[in-house]
């Protein structure tokens, strides 16, 4: 992966390796987000920064044909929710593009990083997006 490519958004996943994406845990009520909120969104306590767990389980997806012409993701493509492993929680996610046929349902998966689409800048980024686990190495 090029090394001048920036994440999509700074403070939401690190690169690694191995990538994590950044979330947050409220100390008084013990929820998770991702991603962090300024404040719990359900006490208004101020939250802490930790690091998610890398694997989990498809809860749902969409094969997208359409042309994404804001991100200009590669066609198709797939997006969706993954619960992730002890955290309980579901995070949204793009699925590793090269796979987006493979995804089902109930399908392990692992976090990934690497370069997909462009950002708001217009230019080349990185983006998190999760494979599967059997077969998901490039
Ligand atoms: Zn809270």
């Amino acid at each position: 992966m090029a090394a001048d490519l920036k994440p999509m958004l700074d403070g939401i996943f690190e690169v690694g390796p191995p990538p994590r994406l950044l979330g947050a845990e409220c100390p008084i009520c013990k929820q998770k987000f991702f991603p962090k909120p300024i404040v719990c969104p359900h006490c208004l306590e101020d939250v802490k920064e930790i690091k998610l767990n890398t694997e989990g389980t498809v809860y749902s997806y969409s094969i997208l044909r359409i042309p994404n012409k804001l991100y200009q993701f590669p066609q198709p493509y797939a997006s969706g929710y993954v619960d992730l492993d002890n955290d309980n929680i579901r995070v949204y996610c793009l699925f590793d593009p090269e796979k987006a046929e493979e995804i089902r349902i109930g399908q392990r998966v692992t976090l990934r990083v690497g370069q997909i689409g462009i950002g708001l800048d217009g230019k080349e980024c990185l983006r998190y997006y999760f494979t599967p686990v059997d077969g998901g190495e490039k």
